[in-house]
């Protein structure tokens, strides 16, 4: 079995051959491998230009199309755009949006665009991956990823985003600007005739 192993030819050109050289005194005492590591850290700690910054004070630019918090928008009208067809939780990798449908009753046409819309609706945060794919699913430009950034927490039910969380103030000043993602490349991916119903 030795002799069969020793003559097949190697998969790559990575393999190196491993001395077997026994350690000096020095090496053993393991003294100039530290001092070296010392002399790096030294090195850092006295540098002018730190990587780490003091978060939350102070905030790193990020992209425009950085995918953050989620948002269930309104319409010019202020009513939910969303209309529970499911399609996001269905093209969500993770399975980590969920919810429950509900008719529209007469008398609340200012409050849900459609006939149907979500009684319930809910993205665990922990299982979201960021990908997106709710947001191209969706036939009602309701669903948007934003550029805020989901907080930090002890616990695992504060993660469970409702409603509450996810649908936008009905006050115009206060809705969630999401146009800074919508950017023109962005823009020109939904018009891909295959992602025509997403406009
Ligand atoms: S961004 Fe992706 S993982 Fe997160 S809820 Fe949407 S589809 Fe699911
Ligand atoms: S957010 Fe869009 S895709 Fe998801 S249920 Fe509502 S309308 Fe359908």
């Amino acid at each position: 079995m030795a002799e069969s192993r020793n003559t097949l030819a190697p998969l790559t050109s990575r393999a190196k051959q491993v001395s077997n050289k026994r350690m000096t005194l020095v090496e053993r005492l393991y003294l100039p491998g530290m001092i070296g590591g010392m002399l790096i850290t030294l090195r850092h700690f006295f540098r002018v230009k730190r990587p780490t910054i003091k978060y939350p004070e102070q905030k790193r630019p990020i992209s425009a199309i950085y995918r953050g918090q989620h948002v269930l928008k309104r319409d010019d009208q202020g009513r939910e755009r969303c209309t529970a067809c499911g399609l996001c939780a269905v093209a969500c990798p993770a399975e980590a949006i969920t919810m429950v449908a509900a008719e529209r009753k007469p008398g609340e046409e200012k409050l849900y665009r459609e006939e149907k819309y979500a009684a319930v609706y809910e993205i665990d945060m922990l299982r979201c991956i960021y990908c997106w794919d709710c947001e191209e699913a969706c036939p009602k430009e309701a669903i948007f990823l934003t550029d805020r950034i989901v907080q930090a927490d002890y616990l695992r039910k504060p993660f469970v985003f409702g409603k509450d969380e996810l649908v936008e103030p009905m006050d115009p000043a206060k809705r969630v600007d999401v146009s800074r993602r919508q950017t023109a490349d962005v823009l020109q991916f939904k018009q891909v005739k295959k992602h025509a119903h997403n406009r």
